[in-house]
């Protein structure tokens, strides 16, 4: 008998013990990092806390419950009597079935109100139906991205429960070795801003965090993590771990598929969606300028292989590391990643892109570990010189800046990042429309930002405390305030170009493709106009040319004709938007994580700011800490 077969057995005679014969337990089964118990009788597990609690606790695994096959009702008949029993106050807009693993979700605009119903409470509805049920929040604004996951994962459903028990097998086969050696191997980020991706390698597992690409790099040795150096055969990834859906942390994941990486991705919950959002944006515009690697299949091959989690949740992902994603306060659902390795002798936290301060759209970053040994912590704004106004005089800044341009007419362009700043922006200019001290004018949202602002409507939960509350319980969303026009189409843009004034928000953030490229050719030429950016311009991006003062670029038309623009409206940065960590934020974080750090690695930044960081660091606290060159290998412990 295999090893990984042996151990089910013993998982089931454990669980067989604890579990009385009414449990109805019909099978035991990995479900990649959890154990789902199948019953007949869901009264008695649903309503038993106390009994699975214990079961917890001498299995050491997570434990989920799932109704035995033979209870299931078809999908029509079930379909039908949610149907039946929704108020239809509640705005009931999709029901997706998953079978790998028993859950139906039932998607409503106000969840509040089919929760206080009594047939859709966990238990009721299981017996009832045999299926789990998940209510979800869903939006107004209509999210393509939505389906096509549950597409995805509709038609994958038997090669996903296979999957899941693959995974299961692997995360919990028995230790080789005792040893607690880590080593990290720096692929790419470190030195940079792009590309972010890192190996935590230990005698047991080898771990990837983050899969970035780099968006201004002029070659592929730069452009990609340097997999070529590690030398790593991706069959050998025990998991790969996301911190958060940007592409410059994520832009390279589907080429794990493509090249024959066959494991797990695991990833908070909206950065599922956000990720599949940014990724096949990225696959048209690759495929636009023929330049792509991999292909919309090879985003579809990880959503299958995605395990999304939820903040603060323990999960094993190899015999010897277990993980806990920690909200970081850089965009929706972005995460610090802590790993506990062996039996807790080193822990790391990777900071990730991480905000330690207010935003109108997340809470600050967290950072209550029971322990950490090792930070990785990112230091895009470390230079001491790096210190952003305060939340307050940034908006009044922004507000003021705006007014100015539309006085007199003219049109304000903000590139924004689909995911993140520009739902920021959002929150605060209708929160001033609101109040008067911005002008009334039309506000322009380009359709992929509207599709990622879907998104964040469908992830409450995820959101600052005050706009959480309001779109959960008073079900109102500022994002869908009457001053947002969504361009859905290019041939509208002609239309919003003859508007005057107006608010023009459109991708990508850094002027390096997309819809902002078609404003900016026609907006730039105007001395009435202006351009404000509201985030990071990594070096070597259109972005950063013109706010280092450029005068006269180069632009491809739609027709592929050369267009040369001189730029001569206004060009703001304002800086305090960003969903980064200004200097002091960065030290007050280390300053505060307890216990005292053993060791300090900066990364994500530009390599003077880091290494400054890294010294001062060293210096001010007395921690050991380094600015590591890609292609390192850092014995941790
Ligand atoms: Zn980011």
């Amino acid at each position: 008998m295999s090893q990984a077969g042996k151990i089910a057995l013993n998982l089931m005679e454990v669980i067989a013990k604890k579990i009385p014969k009414e449990g109805g337990i019909t099978r035991v089964e990995y479900e990649g990092p959890r154990i789902a118990l199948y019953t007949k009788n869901p009264r008695f597990l649903i309503g038993n806390n106390p009994l699975i609690s214990d079961i917890v606790n001498s299995v050491k695994k997570r434990v989920v419950i799932r109704c035995d096959i033979s209870l299931r009702k078809s999908e029509e008949e079930t379909r039908q009597y949610i149907g039946d029993i929704a108020s239809s106050e509640s705005g009931l807009s999709g029901i997706f079935f998953d079978n790998a693993i028993g859950e139906v979700i039932v998607d409503v605009n106000k969840p509040s109100l089919l929760k206080q119903q009594s047939e859709f409470n966990l238990l009721d509805f299981a017996e009832k139906t045999g299926w789990i049920i998940n209510i979800n929040k869903i939006s107004t604004i209509p999210s393509t991205t939505l389906k096509t996951i549950y597409q995805t994962l509709k038609s994958t459903e038997t090669e996903r429960e296979k999957l899941f028990r693959n995974f299961g097998n692997n995360i919990f086969r028995s230790r080789l070795t005792s040893t607690n050696e880590v080593t990290l191997k720096t692929l790419g980020g470190f030195q940079e801003v792009g590309r972010s991706s890192m190996l935590i390698e230990t005698g047991e597992s080898k771990i990837l965090l983050d899969c970035g690409i780099h968006p201004g790099a002029k070659n592929s040795f730069s452009s990609y993590p340097r997999f070529d150096w590690a030398g790593i055969d991706l069959q050998d990834l025990d998991a790969v771990i996301m911190s958060h859906a940007h592409l410059d942390h994520s832009g390279f994941l589907p080429a794990l598929f493509k090249y024959g990486y066959n494991g797990p991705v695991y990833c908070s919950e909206p950065t599922l969606p956000l990720m599949t959002l940014l990724l096949n944006d990225a696959v048209k515009i690759a495929s636009m300028e023929g330049r792509q690697f991999y292909d919309l299949v090879d985003v579809r091959d990880m959503i299958k292989h995605c395990v999304p989690l939820s903040f603060d949740s323990v999960t094993d992902v190899s015999p010897d590391i277990k993980i806990v994603l920690k909200n970081s306060g850089h965009i929706l659902g972005s995460a610090s990643i802590h790993l506990h390795i062996g039996d807790g002798s080193h822990n790391i936290v990777y900071s990730g892109d991480f905000k330690y301060g207010p935003s109108s759209l997340l809470e600050p970053a967290i950072l209550n570990y029971p322990r950490v040994e090792t930070l990785i912590v990112e230091g895009t704004y470390g230079s001491k010189i790096d210190i952003m106004p305060s939340r307050e005089e940034v908006d009044t800044d922004f507000v003021h800046s705006i007014n100015d341009t539309i006085k007199s007419d003219g049109k304000v362009l903000i590139p924004v990042p689909a995911v993140g700043r520009a739902q920021e922006i959002m929150l605060v200019l209708s929160r001033y429309m609101n109040s008067g001290d911005l002008i009334e004018c039309p506000i322009f949202i380009e359709g992929m930002i509207s599709e990622a602002t879907a998104i964040h409507i469908n992830y409450p939960e995820y959101l600052e405390r005050n706009l959480r509350k309001q779109i959960i319980e008073n079900d109102e969303s500022p994002f869908e305030s009457d001053y947002f026009t969504i361009v859905n189409h290019p041939s509208q843009r002609s239309e919003v170009l003859q508007t005057n004034p107006c608010i023009i928000m459109a991708t990508s953030g850094m002027l390096e493709g997309g819809p902002v490229l078609d404003y900016f050719g026609k907006i730039s030429n105007k001395k009435e106009n202006k351009i404000i950016f509201v985030s990071y311009q990594v070096q070597g991006t259109l972005g950063r040319r013109v706010l280092d003062g450029t005068s006269d670029v180069s632009l491809v038309n739609e027709d592929g004709k050369i267009q040369v623009v001189s730029i001569k409206c206004d060009v703001e940065k304002i800086d305090g938007f960003s969903g980064h960590s200004d200097y002091n934020q960065i030290m007050k974080y280390v300053s505060r994580l307890r216990p005292k750090l053993k060791r300090v690695i900066v990364d994500h930044g530009e390599k003077r700011k880091l290494e400054n960081l890294s010294h001062i660091i060293n210096r001010i606290f007395k921690i050991p800490a380094s600015a590591p060159a890609v292609r390192e290998a850092i014995k941790i412990c």
